[in-house]
């Protein structure tokens, strides 16, 4: 029987059964979540059209390695995702085959797509032949690995990372990730992997599958050897934030340049934005590919500059201090009750 909660917290505590999943839906635009097995889900929700549908994935549970890429193309008009996937594809491959001893044979990728005009969009889930990773926080160590290698080893790759095409911020707790065949509330763009929408292939296409004891962990580690953990403080969210950021990213604008990205640790009221400018303020000059961010902090009402470069790692501009009026715009936002965006439902 399915289960209904408005609490990710209850539904976790309403789970009864190893055949169960945890699904956040959007019927109507109300989100809530379904506690069901795969199949009573199908028949329930997808089936009948209902098709707004994330997969929690669940922190204390194995998972399939997956992958988010993100392309906003009125940013880049010319990158193509698929491209994008075929250069990170190699390194992937490369990992598994060569660190992990397995044979190409034995990765199967579920590859899932959904672009329109302004994104690029793509989800790939890596099945390995009886053997799973031991939580998504080992499918961000894989990822992180990855990254810190292309990021040595290639500069005309790395863009990738930089620019945050892929999407790093997925390997969080209790990750929500939509499905196979679902979208958006109130979009059309339906996930889909080109085949017949079927219960068989939409639970096959999951990144946590039902467990069977044929699988063995991968034994992923972190780059400094250490066991991976989830981070509990700096994830924050892509793209999010309040009026008040956008009027010091104003003042930043007329100074210093355009802010084109934007990462929010609301907790913590810090804000980080590249910004349109490669013109470096530590080497005195203009970086090939590095832009410039800034780091603004709304709690001491300032920011300081930083540099995407390897080159400039570790330097920080001075402090700079927000004007009195845009102080006063922030010290409303910290001084009001808010809602904070929990969890981040742009996959
Ligand atoms: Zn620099």
């Amino acid at each position: 029987m399915t289960k209904v909660f408005y609490k990710l917290q209850d539904a976790l505590d309403g789970m009864v059964s190893k055949n169960e999943s945890i699904f956040q839906n959007q019927t109507n635009g109300k989100r809530y979540y379904v506690v069901a097995t795969n199949k009573e889900y199908w028949d329930t929700y997808l089936n009948q059209g209902d098709r707004f549908g994330y997969e929690v994935i669940r922190s204390d549970m194995p998972c399939h390695l997956y992958i988010d890429l993100d392309i906003n193309k009125e940013e880049y008009p010319s990158i193509i995702v698929e491209k994008v996937y075929d250069v990170l594809k190699k390194y992937i491959y490369l990992m598994f085959t060569s660190v992990y001893g397995i044979k190409r044979e034995d990765i199967l990728e579920n590859i899932h797509t959904s672009s329109c005009g302004k994104k690029g969009s793509m989800h790939v889930i890596y099945n390995i032949r009886n053997k799973i990773f031991k939580s998504s926080a080992h499918c961000g160590a894989f990822m992180q690995n990855i990254s810190d290698f292309v990021m040595t080893c290639s500069e005309s790759d790395k863009v990738m990372f930089l620019e945050h095409w892929v999407d790093m911020s997925v390997y969080s707790r209790n990750r929500l990730f939509r499905m196979l065949g679902c979208t958006k509330w109130g979009q059309k763009r339906y996930l889909t992997n080109g085949k017949t929408y079927s219960y068989e292939e939409w639970s096959s296409n999951k990144v946590q599958p039902l467990l069977s004891s044929s699988y063995t962990f991968m034994g992923i580690l972190r780059g400094d050897g250490t066991e991976p953990t989830y981070s509990s403080t700096n994830i924050g969210i892509t793209g999010w934030k309040p009026p008040c950021v956008d009027i010091v990213l104003k003042d930043i604008e007329e100074k210093v340049a355009k802010a084109i990205r934007t990462h929010a640790h609301p907790l913590q009221h810090r804000f980080s934005c590249n910004l349109d400018t490669r013109q470096c303020p530590f080497q005195k000059r203009m970086h090939s590919k590095n832009r410039i961010y800034v780091n603004i902090s709304l709690s001491t009402y300032s920011y300081h500059f930083r540099c995407h470069s390897p080159k400039c790692k570790g330097l920080t501009s001075k402090t700079y201090k927000f004007s009195d009026s845009t102080k006063e715009y922030v010290y409303n936002y910290l001084n009001q009750n808010i809602c904070l965006p929990a969890v981040k439902y742009t996959n």
